[in-house]
């Protein structure tokens, strides 16, 4: 994969759910692409909330993208003509695509990474804080808070009432879903640990 080019630039958007990051990451994709830079993004297949082949932000933006079921995976879709990977959901992957981002940087490509930074019981969700901690550039994007309408660094579980629950354990595959299942909250709202 080493061709002799210059290490590649990381550029991490963090946040929890509704934050935006979707809309941050297919917006960077797009000016790539405009720009004339073979681009791929890559999601994971669990998923599987708009469709495969495409990434959906909730606001509707969308590019096109390839779903792949473990971080390894990466490696392989990346063909000779691609300068910017982007991955979306990274949560989905875990902390083993942290030595895959670092070796398409190595490699000479441009990296966006987009994930949840926070679990929606109030901690750090890896891989996106260890990635933000070895990152170039670092987006950390807040959501609107359901209940106040403040800065929301969080999000919570919501059972149809609208109040959290209290989940002890958290399946990663428990992180998909949209307005339904999870609300964003500030500080002063956020399920208490
Ligand atoms: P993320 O990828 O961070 O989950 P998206 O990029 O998919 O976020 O969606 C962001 C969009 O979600 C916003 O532009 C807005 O239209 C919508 N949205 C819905 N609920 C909220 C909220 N509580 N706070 C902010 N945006 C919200
Ligand atoms: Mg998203």
């Amino acid at each position: 994969m080493d061709d002799g080019r210059a290490p590649g630039h990381l550029t991490v958007v963090g946040g929890p759910m509704f934050a935006g990051k979707t809309e941050e990451l297919v917006r960077r994709v797009h000016r790539a692409q405009i720009a004339g830079r073979g681009t791929v993004v890559v999601t994971h297949v669990l998923d599987t909330r708009y469709g495969t082949g495409r990434v959906a932000s909730h606001s509707g933006v969308v590019a096109e993208s390839l779903a792949v079921d473990d971080a390894g995976a990466v490696r392989g879709i990346v063909t000779p003509d691609v300068r910017l990977v982007a991955v979306d959901e990274a949560q989905f992957f875990g902390p083993g695509l942290v030595p895959v981002v670092l070796d398409l940087l190595d490699a000479g490509l441009d990296v966006v990474v987009a994930g949840l930074s926070v679990t929606y019981d109030g901690w750090p969700f890896e891989p996106v804080p260890a990635l933000m901690a070895v990152a170039e550039s670092v987006v950390k994007l807040t959501a609107v808070c359901s209940v106040c309408g403040r800065d929301a660094a969080y999000h919570v579980r919501a059972s149809d009432g609208g109040s959290p629950v209290d989940d002890a354990v958290v399946p990663v595959a428990a992180h998909v879903g949209g307005t339904e299942s999870y609300q964003a909250r500030c500080r002063a709202h956020r399920t208490p640990r």
